[in-house]
């Protein structure tokens, strides 16, 4: 496969709050590298808030982490894919949405996502030193330390392209709440994450699953997303109804709303595990009466990213799961890059739209 010198991407200029298309230059694949043609990359909830100033990129960035790729050239080294199975061009592949050191004190303590030295894809300034690294663009390169995994035939690219962010990042919220059988499960948010917490959940035999979000038209999808009960808001009366009375076992904070705070620690049993999942920006600040934590012996838990056996797990979730959720339904359009103007103002308009995704 004969490789081009300049690829074209959107480039994202924080300064100015503007995306232009441009053609950028690629260069030479370094040893232990993976030079990834981008087949599809989905416009994630964290890109919108980057480009409405929301969050606070250091310079102008390729943005885009949910992708799915073909190996376009391996680097010196680079024969299997993270799990040992041999890799060759063309191949459909997933990765972690960050790649780190494996040496320093977060990486030799199993949160790998905080590695010292961490690169994450369609985070990254564009400069001399770093190469193209968001899902915005027709090439990315996966630098030493990445996690890639080779897809299974049966796992088309629309199913794949949101599961190293949203599913991944829910698969290990319902580990760290470590969700059993018969549980009663709160979720608070009916966007992406939220269904994918809710199917999570249902997938592990959690009797109730209750997803609660002010937007009628998100709440209409989320049955079809493992959801037993969904409302407004968890009242009192939803709790008698779905939590035996007694409070949930687990709630999840899939919304990055500081105000459901107080809600979901109310909500909880006692000896309830809370994970917090959605604030991921400054000042997310709620008020919180800790007498209930302290004396109701609750687990507050925050999570951010995710480990790579978490994106291991969610691949496998993903292919059974397909079948019994709605996931098929996740990515409404694909825009060509040129349209992502186009794409972005589909999004906005329509707020029951969970993914729109460019297809360089
Ligand atoms: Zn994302
Ligand atoms: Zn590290």
């Amino acid at each position: 496969m004969s490789l081009p010198d300049h690829c074209r991407a959107i480039v994202f200029n924080p300064a100015d709050r503007t995306l232009a298309l441009r053609e950028l230059p690629m260069r030479t694949l370094l040893p232990g590298e993976v030079l990834v043609r981008v087949c599809l990359s989905a416009i994630c909830g964290s890109d919108l808030h980057t480009i409405s100033g929301r969050r606070h990129p250091g310079g102008p960035l390729v943005l885009g982490h949910e992708i799915v790729g073909q190996v376009a050239a391996l680097g010196e080294g680079v024969e299997t894919d993270c799990l040992g199975e041999p890799l060759a061009l063309g191949d459909r592949i997933t990765w972690g949405i960050a790649a780190s050191c494996g040496r320093c004190f977060s990486c030799t303590h199993s949160i790998p996502q905080k590695c010292a030295t961490l690169f994450k894809f369609g985070h990254e300034t564009l400069d001399k030193a770093t190469p193209l690294s968001g899902g915005f663009a027709e090439y990315c390169y996966l630098v030493p330390g990445s996690v890639y995994y080779r897809l299974p035939d049966d796992l088309p690219d629309h199913l794949a392209v949101f599961v190293n962010c949203s599913l991944s990042t829910m698969q290990a919220a319902v580990r760290l709440a470590d969700t059993h059988p018969g549980d009663s499960v709160l979720i608070q948010g009916a966007g992406l994450v939220g269904l994918c917490a809710a199917a999570l959940s249902a997938h592990r035999g959690a009797a109730a699953v209750v997803v609660v979000d002010p937007c009628e038209e998100r709440l209409r999808q989320a049955r079809s997303f493992g959801a037993t009960h969904t409302a407004p808001s968890a009242g009192p009366e939803l709790l008698s109804q779905t939590a035996r009375g007694r409070g949930f076992d687990v709630a999840i904070e899939a919304c990055g709303a500081p105000a459901v705070v107080p809600e979901g620690i109310a909500a909880l049993r006692i000896g309830g595990r809370y994970i917090l999942a959605g604030c991921v920006f400054p000042n997310a600040t709620a008020e919180i009466d800790l007498q209930p934590v302290t004396t109701k012996l609750l687990t507050l838990q925050g999570l951010h990213n995710y480990t790579p056996r978490d994106l291991q797990d969610a691949l496998q979730f993903m292919r059974a799961g397909s079948q019994c959720f709605a996931f098929g339904s996740v990515v409404r359009e694909v825009f060509p890059l040129e349209s992502i103007g186009e794409a972005l103002a589909l999004m906005e308009r329509d707020p029951s739209i969970l993914r729109v995704a460019l297809s360089p």
